[in-house]
C-alpha cells in the first residue's frame, strides 16, 4: 500500500504546524484508536488548534497507524476517525480547522519513508500546503540540524519518533506528555523566539 494516506487539502503562506494525533491532540489507548466512539480529544487542543490557525499557521496533522497493514481495520474506518477528530475540535472552537491529515498506514516492516521517526508525511505535507514538488534534500542524521523551510515550522510530538521526523525536516521540535498534549506546550509553539526543544538524533 501506498502512503501516506491524504486527507483534506490547504495551502501554506506561513508556517507549518505539523502535529502528531495520539496523545496530543487526543487521548492515545492501549493499543490503538481503534473507532470513532474511542476517540476523546485532550481538553483545550481545539482552542489551541484556532490560535496556532490566528498567527497563521498550517495545520498538518501527521499519524502512524499500523493498524492498517496490519489488518485491524481499513482506511474508510481511518476516515471516519479522523471526521470524529474534526468534529471534536470544531465543537470546542469553531476556528479549529486542520487543513491536512497525513496518515502512515505501515508497519516498521514495510519500510517505507513516512512511518516517523522518518520525515515522508512531513515532506509531503510542505509539497502539498507550500505546492513545492522539489525533493527533500538529503538528511544527514549524524550532523547538524538540517536547513528548515520556514524559521517557525514546528513538530509536536509525544515521542522520540515525532521529535526526529521534525529535526529532519529542520523544524522546532516541542516534546508534550501524553496525559497533557498540545496544550501543555502552546505558548511556547506559538512564541517565536523559542526555538524547541533540544533534540540529539544520535541519543536515542
Ligand atoms: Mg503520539
Ligand atoms: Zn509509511
Amino acid at each position: 500500500m501506498e502512503g501516506p494516506i491524504v486527507d483534506g487539502f490547504g495551502s501554506a503562506n506561513g508556517p507549518i504546524a505539523f502535529i502528531d494525533r495520539d496523545g496530543v491532540l487526543n487521548f492515545g489507548r492501549n493499543g490503538y484508536v481503534n473507532h470513532p466512539t474511542e476517540l476523546s480529544i485532550i481538553p483545550g487542543s481545539g482552542k489551541a488548534i484556532a490560535q496556532l490557525r490566528e498567527k497563521g499557521y498550517a495545520i498538518c496533522v501527521v499519524t502512524n497507524q499500523s493498524p492498517i497493514m496490519r489488518g485491524l481495520w481499513n482506511v474508510e474506518r481511518l476516515h471516519s476517525i479522523h471526521d470524529e477528530l474534526r468534529r471534536q475540535l470544531l465543537a470546542e472552537d469553531s476556528n479549529a480547522v486542520i487543513d491536512l491529515i497525513l496518515t502512515c498506514p505501515h508497519r516498521n516492516r514495510d519500510r517505507c519513508g513516512c512511518r516517523k521517526p522518518w520525515p515522508g508525511m512531513l515532506v509531503k505535507g510542505h509539497n502539498l500546503l507550500r505546492d513545492d514538488r522539489q525533493p527533500n534534500r538529503p538528511i544527514n542524521w549524524a550532523g547538524e540540524k538540517p536547513d528548515f523551510w520556514h524559521p517557525l515550522d514546528a513538530m509536536v510530538g509525544d515521542r522520540k519518533s515525532d521529535m526526529g521526523a521534525g529535526w529532519a525536516v529542520g523544524a522546532r521540535t516541542f516534546e508534550v506528555s501524553a496525559r497533557h498534549g498540545l496544550p501543555q506546550v502552546i505558548d511556547r509553539v506559538l512564541d517565536s523566539k523559542d526555538s524547541g526543544d533540544f533534540y540529539d538524533p544520535m541519543r536515542w
